[in-house]
């Protein structure tokens, strides 16, 4: 039988009718915009990240977007000031940056470890550096505590994008459920973080969304008057805004799927577990478990020296798997002035990651099966 990477219809029937009922609910309203689900949702999911706000945004992208251009706003940055990133992460972290004027200084991650090198952050400040954007890619927590450090030495504000990594917890040595007594979400560790509810996200609505979480009033607020065309008060415009907005419908959809996400992302940790201690081949690199986070596998990632040839035989076989990412940031036309840097780090992600199917709603028939397919296979 066939393996999808990740079988939305699936997910969405695992929910019943409630998702149908609550759209539903939506387009019987005759209330689109800015209603009681989004600010519901809003609550909720500040109160699940552990922060004071919440603000739904049209999408993740967004999200990132609105949060370096509040600061840029609040605090005069100019034109070139720059922004330390990973050069390793799905291209909307760095695009961002580029969107509000601002440089992407591109750093390598670990090798064994999607996330940023923190040992080489500090070779990236500069006297124009304003900002550190660590990413938590596949669901893996950065080092947020040497992070936060090199930050403050040099005056520096972080936004974690915490896209890859709803319910993450830093800092917990417990799991996934005793979480706020153990350690902080994902979202509540630096100044701001933006999320994406890209459906394929571990929480997916049915189209776009985004949130952007903070502890700080001032961000919120502004944040908040920016994705609303620049106003607080209906056609009274202080600032040159955006429109980006989460619809009702997303909300509630979220709404519905927001109380199971850490049974689903325990899910993903067991079948994570599995494949960790049950795929075993020569040309096979499983990676470590890093820190005492708690990680949420929106990616299970291998490496595979003959990665492409090991894709084949898992399509031949039915199972499907996806790359994260096959082009380095720096290997992109879209930064063709970025295509001299020596990244050797994120080259070596590119050439050899593969990502294996993984969601809460695999069966352990279809894990075995992906497991017993690499084993069983020269490559
Ligand atoms: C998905 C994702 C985004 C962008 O989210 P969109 O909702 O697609 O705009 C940003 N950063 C990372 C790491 C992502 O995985």
């Amino acid at each position: 039988m066939a393996i999808k990477y990740l079988d939305l219809k699936r997910i969405n029937k695992s929910f019943g009718d409630d998702l149908f009922k609550s759209a539903n609910k939506v387009l019987n309203s005759g209330w689109y915009l800015k209603g009681d689900e989004t600010s519901a949702f809003e609550n909720e999911f500040a109160e699940y990240v552990g922060t004071k706000y919440c603000i739904a945004t049209g999408n993740g992208l967004d999200a990132i977007t609105l949060i370096l251009e509040a600061w840029k706003q609040m605090y005069g940055w100019t034109a070139g000031d720059e922004v330390i990133v990973p050069a390793n992460t799905f291209i909307a972290t760095v695009l961002a940056i580029s969107r509000v004027g601002l440089k992407p200084i591109l750093c390598d991650p670990h090798i064994d470890n999607p996330t940023i090198d923190e040992a080489l952050i500090e070779r990236c400040v500069t006297y124009r550096t304003k900002a550190i954007i660590p990413v938590h890619l596949y669901g893996q927590m950065c080092n947020m505590d040497a992070i936060n450090k090199i930050a403050r030495s040099h005056g520096l504000l972080v936004l974690e994008d915490a896209c890859q990594a709803h319910g993450a917890i830093y800092n917990s040595s417990v799991g996934l459920e005793l979480t706020s007594l153990f350690g902080k979400r994902a979202g509540n560790n630096s100044e701001a973080a933006a999320f994406s509810f890209y459906p394929g996200k571990n929480l997916g609505c049915m189209g776009d969304g985004g949130a952007v979480t903070t502890n700080n009033k001032e961000l919120a607020d502004y944040v908040r008057m920016l994705a609303n065309y620049g106003q607080q008060q209906k056609y009274v415009h202080e600032y040159q805004g955006f429109n980006s907005r989460m619809d009702e419908v997303q909300a509630a959809i979220l709404r519905v799927k927001l109380p199971r996400l850490d049974k689903d992302n325990a899910r993903r940790l067991e079948i994570a577990h599995y494949y960790s201690t049950h795929i075993c081949h020569p040309a096979v690199q499983i990676l470590p478990f890093v820190g005492n986070n708690s990680h949420v596998y929106h990616v299970y990632a291998i490496k595979c020296r003959n990665r492409d040839r090991l894709r084949e035989i898992l399509a031949e076989n039915g199972i499907e798997t996806l790359i994260h990412y096959p082009i380095p940031v720096h290997r992109q036309e879209a930064y063709k002035e970025y295509a001299t840097l020596h990244l050797p780090v994120s080259d070596n992600w590119a050439e050899e990651e593969l990502s294996l199917p993984i969601s809460p709603v695999m069966t352990d028939e279809e894990v075995n099966q992906v497991v017993d397919c690499i084993n069983q296979n020269i490559f």
